[in-house]
């Protein structure tokens, strides 16, 4: 729904062209910061700290010497990020926002950091320093998917993509065994104009 929310506002207020502006791409439905900034990188070529999971423990590991990264905090994070990146060439700084996100998600795991194939451990601090237990605050953790609203939301959205015409609410109803949980899901989706209720049932949001 965003995605088709911001192609809208971008045939309409940009001639059909993706903003290469920060403020721009942030007034898109749908687009925040991350996204904004991973844009104008990757798509632009113009450098900014692209601030995901993963990078944000890449650089507490090898520049703070943390073994996890903390809660995060957007201006800190991207300033830290920056921090790496900002002493290199525009075209480095680039290839620099996507090699740490390589890292992060390849190489510096969350769990199992793969340190002997890693081509910044012999700068790494946490690495010099002999992997000292992070005792710092941790991100509050997402809840579990199984059995969540969540879940179930997906279960009906599944099934009202799958299907052309409207689908009935006797139907849908047998999808989930907790009842109270599928009507609080099918309500949030109806309240979030993802879903409709028509005559003969529930359909997805054109
Ligand atoms: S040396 Fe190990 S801990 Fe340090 S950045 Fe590389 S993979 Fe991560």
């Amino acid at each position: 729904m965003r995605l088709h929310q911001a192609a809208t506002a971008i045939s309409r207020d940009h001639a059909g062209e993706v903003p290469r502006d920060l403020d721009a791409l942030l007034a898109l439905p749908g687009i925040g910061d991350y996204t904004a900034r991973a844009i104008r990188t990757f798509a632009f070529g113009i450098p900014e700290p692209v601030v995901d999971t993963n990078v944000r423990r890449v650089v507490a590991r090898a520049v703070a010497g943390q073994g996890e990264a903390g809660p995060p905090r957007m201006a800190t994070d991207r300033d830290a990020v920056w921090s790496v990146l900002s002493p290199v060439t525009e075209e480095l700084q680039v290839q620099g926002a996507k090699a740490l996100m390589e890292l992060g998600a390849l190489v510096c795991t969350a769990r199992k950091p793969l340190c002997e194939q890693c081509p910044v451990r012999d700068t790494c601090a946490w690495r010099a320093a002999g992997y000292p237990a992070y005792e710092g605050t941790t991100a509050p953790r997402q809840a579990r998917f199984e059995g969540s609203d969540r879940q179930v939301r997906g279960i009906i959205l599944r099934e009202l993509r799958h299907s052309d015409i409207p689908v009935p609410e006797t139907f849908l109803v047998t999808l989930w065994n907790d009842r109270l949980q599928y009507e609080r899901a099918l309500a949030s989706l109806l309240e979030d104009g993802l879903a409709v209720r028509e005559a003969d049932g529930i359909t997805l949001a054109s």
